[in-house]
């Protein structure tokens, strides 16, 4: 039976966790505002206490909607201490408004051993004048050394080929350096 853990939460911010029996491995959902009231420094005291036989953390980001610079400043704090305890990280969903901040600041996903299996993804019908955010597997994208182009996608309503609604180089260039550090280890 895995554990529940509620590890932090307040009005605007939730970190949930789903602790395996055998304490090594849990998985956290972060939702809401990442801000000065989001209590990260609670959820890596707690990972803390957990262990040596802690191996893995797997991280839902895709209700995290905003990323304020003082909550930027606890990511950073937070995701280095994941990297110094040298857990396998997985981010298995990010939020746009997460990755729209990695472009900037790669470092919010960057670690010792880590993979992002799906993202948020924002692409735009010119004809209907609709923005939809689709999630997207980076395994769907092939490995090659140029950078990654977004994959089409059709609009539901016209049928007509949306526009990805970002700069694809910066949205998606955390794939190439992802590989990179995959790469690094092996
Ligand atoms: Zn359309």
């Amino acid at each position: 039976m895995s554990i529940a853990l509620v590890l932090s939460k307040s009005d605007r911010f939730t970190a949930e966790g789903m602790l395996d029996p055998a304490l090594s491995r849990v998985e956290l959902t972060l939702r809401g505002n990442l801000d000065e009231t989001a209590d990260l420094a609670r959820v890596s005291t707690y990972l803390s206490k957990l262990g040596e036989g802690l191996k893995a953390v797997t991280l839902d980001l895709r209700g995290l909607v905003v990323i304020t610079s003082a909550g930027l400043r606890s990511w950073i704090t937070f995701i280095n201490a994941l990297k110094s305890a040298s857990f396998d990280v997985t981010f298995s969903a990010v939020s746009e408004v997460f990755l729209e901040r990695t472009s900037a600041f790669p470092q919010m996903l960057d670690g010792h051993a880590w993979t992002v299996v799906a993202f948020e993804a924002p692409y735009y019908c010119l004809a209907c004048k609709k923005r939809v955010v689709h999630i997207l597997k980076t395994e769907e994208f092939p490995v090659t050394p140029e950078a990654p182009e977004p994959p089409a996608r059709a609009c539901t309503d016209c049928g007509k080929a949306l526009r990805f609604d970002e700069v694809p180089e910066d949205y998606l260039g955390f794939i190439t350096r992802m590989r990179s550090s995959d790469r690094r280890r092996s």
